[in-house]
């Protein structure tokens, strides 16, 4: 890697100059151990944050040239010695061949940057193997959820968040100091009982979306099958007609906006849900139960899922005149009115339906780009609470509201058209529509005075039943005291 950006410090060392807790970590020496990929990237950006670094390797020589050239270079024992910080950029299966070192290393600062391959590979963390190996060393855990590419593009990209851990205090305070001159900010995760948890994040995929994707999923499936009995099976019975090129494209595309819709209805009930506890229990210090916890904390992956689903159909309705079906059954339409001789085919009411389900499936759509755009972390960070809680909940509420009117001005009068009706299944539409006219009939009952009132009291701290101390004036003056239940 060259230099590049990296040419210069990434942090002036005046920088910390007003932060008296901070000492002049820069101009230290630090140690590298190991000359691989990691341990490159490190020796770059600890050079161009101002420290001295000394790199240990087996082999010197062969290794001088990846690293840049303010960087020492030279056999791990001599390296060791230099240094007080040091970091070992080497695999846990190869620790044991540093145990020649231990004499040297005796009294410095250990840190493990090491990942595993799987989540809890070993009973104990690299880093307390590390420690076990060397008990005269402080060993601390960090800087392994940063990638060799992050220590690479400099402080103003990637992840900048470095997690550390370990049982001294002091030497956590170095490494965090360290990491903070390189551009980068520590989190204190505790004592060293915690690397197991620190090496298991770089591992994790996505483990925040699992019961959304899930859900999602199971959705999907669940209208898939519906719309596919109603749309290929009961045809190919009833009629003997093939409709199986209608699967990848048409069926898919009846699915998305059923699933796009109920998810986002789902982003909205768990605060019902939680409401109506709060209304029944009168108290907002009740715990929810497990289940509704879990549904509140996902509402964000939920909506973003809702999101992805909607912009999909987008995509595949924009896509719907293309198909060579669609060409044929055109041509067929316009020679079966040439042949009735029927000059005006113009209805309306049809019109006028596709019209407005259209554009206000447009702005349904808009809105929930909105939503996703401002859950991104960066974005979400620019608005004060009360912006965040307008668009997420106010907005949100208006994009359930608009899509419930894009479903009905879609499906118009079908639900009372017999013919609509398969295997007496009714169209899909209407069975999209349970869940979210259940939340916002919900919604507007709460948003009737006397509901509100109670629901705003019990969120500012009002509680059914609970008595009051009370404290009144007598008739002479003095002051009686007494009890009296707060919701009276
Ligand atoms: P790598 O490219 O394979 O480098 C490992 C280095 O270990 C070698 O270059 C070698 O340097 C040294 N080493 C010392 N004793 C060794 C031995 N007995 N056998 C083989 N190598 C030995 O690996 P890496 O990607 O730099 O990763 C190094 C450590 O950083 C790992 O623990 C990894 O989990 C962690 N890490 C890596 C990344 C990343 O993005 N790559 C991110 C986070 C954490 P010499 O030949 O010069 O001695």
């Amino acid at each position: 890697m060259s230099g590049g950006d990296m040419a210069k410090p990434l942090l002036g060392h005046g920088s910390m100059d007003g932060d008296p807790s901070i000492t002049p970590a820069a101009g230290r020496t630090i140690g590298v151990l190991g000359s691989g990929d990691f341990a490159r990237s490190l020796a770059i950006r600890l050079v161009c944050s101002g420290f001295k670094v000394v790199v240990g390797s087996r082999n010197p020589k062969r290794k001088a040239g990846l690293f840049p050239s303010a960087a020492e270079v030279t056999f791990q024992a001599d390296a060791v010695k230099k240094a007080d910080v040091i970091f070992v950029a080497v695999f846990r299966e190869h620790y044991s061949t540093l145990c020649d070192l231990a004499d040297v290393l005796a009294g410095k600062i250990l840190v493990d940057v090491s990942n595993n391959t799987e989540i809890n590979h070993h009973k104990e963390s690299n880093a307390e193997y590390l420690a076990s190996l060397f008990p005269a060393c402080t060993v601390v855990k960090g800087f392994n959820v940063v990638s060799a590419w992050t220590l690479q593009s400099g402080a103003r990209d990637g992840n900048k968040q470095v997690l550390i851990c370990s049982n001294s205090q002091e030497a956590k305070r170095t490494v965090a100091e360290i990491a903070q001159v390189m551009g980068f900010t520590p989190v204190d995760m505790g004592c060293m009982s915690s690397a197991s948890e620190i090496e298991n994040i770089p591992l994790r995929l996505l483990p925040a979306w699992k019961i959304p994707i899930f859900l999602a999923l199971g959705l999907f499936l669940c209208f898939f099958t519906y719309n596919l009995i109603r749309q290929v099976i009961h045809p190919y019975i009833r009629e003997q007609k093939n409709k199986l090129y209608k699967i990848p494209i048409e069926v898919v595309n009846t699915t998305l906006p059923c699933v796009a819709y109920v998810m986002l209805s789902l982003v909205y009930l768990p605060g019902v849900l939680a409401a109506c506890s709060q209304l029944y229990y009168g108290t907002k210090y009740r715990r929810f139960p497990d289940w509704l916890d879990q549904w509140l904390q996902h509402r964000k992956q939920i909506g973003l899922l809702s999101f992805f689903c909607a912009a999909l159909h987008a995509v595949y309705s924009l896509c719907l005149p293309m198909r060579r079906s669609h060409r044929y059954q055109l041509i067929e339409m316009a020679v079966k009115q040439a042949m009735e001789k029927k000059m005006n085919i113009w209805v309306e009411e049809e019109v006028w339906r596709m019209e407005i389900y259209i554009s206000v499936g447009i702005i349904a759509l808009g809105l929930l780009s909105l939503l996703a755009i401002t859950s991104l972390p960066s974005i979400a960070n620019s608005l004060n609470w009360r912006e965040f809680s307008f668009i997420q909940s106010t907005l949100g509420f208006v994009a359930l509201v608009i899509s419930t009117l894009h479903t009905l001005t879609y499906g118009w009068s079908r639900a009372f058209d017999e013919n609509q009706y398969k295997f007496y299944l009714p169209p899909t539409y209407t069975l999209t529509l349970l869940v979210p006219c259940t939340v916002i009939l919900a919604k507007v009952i709460f948003s009737l005075p006397c509901i509100q009132q109670r629901l705003l009291r019990i969120r500012r701290g009002w509680e059914k039943g609970r008595y009051v101390k009370f404290v009144l004036p007598s008739a002479t003056g003095e002051y009686s005291s007494g009890e009296t239940s707060s919701n009276v």
